[in-house]
């Protein structure tokens, strides 16, 4: 542990101890906050791809991955179609 005198940036009590050390002193939470979940850690870039064997409507190019799950398959678009709709 480590010993100190923080801040919590969620509900502004004092942290005294924490299990590591802090490198970001604006940006400390305390216990109750972390468990909680007042503080959401977002998870580091994690992106999920699709894969899959899709047909793409404009021009009918075959889409092989998708960063989403499609629902409708007859109105897909691959990435460059959508780059081009898109301007
Ligand atoms: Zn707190
Ligand atoms: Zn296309």
């Amino acid at each position: 542990m480590f010993k100190g005198d923080w801040k919590c940036s969620g509900c502004g009590k004092s942290i005294t101890e924490l299990p590591f050390e802090p490198k970001n002193t604006s940006n400390l939470t305390c216990r109750d906050c972390y468990s909680s979940g007042k503080v959401v850690k977002k998870p580091l870039g994690e992106k999920k791809i699709f894969q899959g064997n899709w047909k793409c409507n404009t021009c009918g190019g075959e889409i092989n991955q998708l960063p989403f799950e499609p629902k409708s398959t007859n109105n897909l678009t691959c990435r460059e179609c959508y780059m081009k709709t898109r301007g």
